[in-house]
């Protein structure tokens, strides 16, 4: 890509792909690159701001190596993953008895007893990624190369976009539109003794489709990661006459999610069942109606580049969006017309859109749920928590 030096770009959110996309086009040559992000960084509120992610690689090598493990993915919700494994270019092994799961990680790992789980084990090309660790990276990276981060709730809070007569972007405040649903999911973590972690280190990530999934403890601090994995939480409101769901910052966690994630370890891992979380809060994403990534320029304004959405998987690629928006930068525009497609923006696949739509996605009954339903939030981080329904 050719250098420029005459740029004046402005990014709205300091999260995982706010501070890829600001590193990518300022090692590409442009310059006077802001970015806002709505609080102090690393933001609270970031999904990219978490202990760890899962990670796939594609059949070329993954950028993410240096942070990913080199285990796999036990799995289970069969069909599913059947249809997955055939898709699959390596081997999977197949996991029918709890002995078959068992081994599938250092002995005392797994001491549950895993009633009715079926499932396959990916031993190469998947795991995860130290995902608050690659933010960090990220953004010392940019700020290095002059890349200017204004965040705050004051300063960096985008509301509204401002235009010039002629639909060009000029200034920042918030867009928003059908094309994406805030959906929420659980995180907790569950502290572990030096010696516990030492055990449960390299582990496979384990993966309940229609259950939750746990990712090995860090090295430095041992907390190990439990996500409660379904179709997710919205947040109903109407605004303007439409239906809408508003994200909100929570350190704290429905008692009914705090419930699935003990259920899983009382299947996997009955030793920790009981063990109280040292952490909690509610993560959000934005997910598109087809699943797929949105990354393109806006079709009425002439100079906005939109780069969200996705569902639940857009972490892992989170290197390859600064090289796409470099692209679309670029006055040709060098995107494959395949891969344009994909991600182009595309409103009217948001016509109609179903906001209760299970979008393939398993867990708790399989449904969407409202979180103005929730009747009462687990007390952990409870002095942290921040706005949002009571
Ligand atoms: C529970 C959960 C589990 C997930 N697991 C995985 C996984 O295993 N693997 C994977 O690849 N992906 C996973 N994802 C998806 C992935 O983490 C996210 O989609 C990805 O991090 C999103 O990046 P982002 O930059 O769009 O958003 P974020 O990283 O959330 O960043 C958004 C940023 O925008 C800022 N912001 C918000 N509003 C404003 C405003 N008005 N003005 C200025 N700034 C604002 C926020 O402060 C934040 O810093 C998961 C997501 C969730 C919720």
């Amino acid at each position: 890509m050719a250098a420029q030096t005459d740029s004046n770009i402005l990014i709205i959110g300091a999260g995982t792909w706010g501070c890829s996309v600001a590193l990518k086009l300022t090692r590409c040559g442009h310059t006077n690159i802001k970015v806002l992000g709505g609080s102090s960084f690393p933001s609270a509120i970031s999904a990219g701001n978490d202990l760890n992610k899962i990670g796939e690689e594609a059949n070329e090598p993954s950028q993410y190596d240096p942070m990913m493990t080199t285990s796999g993915i036990v799995d289970n919700a069969y069909q599913r993953c059947v249809e997955y494994a055939e898709g699959e270019d390596v081997q999977l092994v197949a996991l029918k008895t709890k002995e078959d799961f068992q081994k599938t990680m250092p002995e005392g790992v797994l001491q549950g007893d895993f009633p009715g789980w079926q499932g396959f084990w990916k031993q190469a090309g998947a795991g995860w990624v130290f995902a608050s660790g690659t933010l960090k990276a990220m953004h010392a990276g940019a700020v290095e190369l002059r890349v200017q981060l204004v965040t705050g709730d004051r300063e960096g809070r985008v509301e509204t976009l401002l235009y010039s007569n002629s639909k060009a972007v000029v200034g920042a405040r918030t867009a928003d539109g059908n094309q994406l649903r805030p959906t929420a999911r659980a995180l907790a973590h569950i502290p572990l003794s030096e010696k516990e972690a030492a055990l449960y280190k390299n582990l496979p990530v384990l993966y309940g489709v229609d259950r939750d999934f746990f990712i090995e403890p860090d090295a430095a601090k041992h907390r190990m990661k439990l996500c409660d994995e379904h179709p997710g939480y919205i947040d109903p409101v109407i605004e303007n006459g439409k239906f809408c769901s508003v994200p909100f910052a929570r350190h704290q966690i429905p008692v009914e999610a705090e419930a699935r994630m003990r259920l899983l370890l009382r299947e996997t891992m009955s030793q920790l069942a009981e063990r109280e979380f040292s952490f909690a809060r509610m993560c959000w994403d934005a997910d598109t109606v087809d699943r797929r990534f949105l990354i393109d320029k806006h079709s009425d304004i002439e100079n906005l580049i939109v780069a969200v959405g996705g569902s639940g998987n857009e972490f892992m690629i989170c290197p390859a969006i600064g090289v796409l928006v470099a692209d679309i930068l670029e006055p040709k525009g060098e995107i494959e017309e395949r891969i344009k497609m994909m991600l182009r923006w595309r409103p009217e696949t948001a016509v109609g859109r179903d906001w209760w739509h299970s979008q393939g996605r398993y867990g708790a009954d399989g449904k969407v749920m409202d979180l103005r339903d929730v009747k009462e939030w687990t007390k952990t981080g409870l002095s942290r928590s921040s706005t949002g329904p009571e």
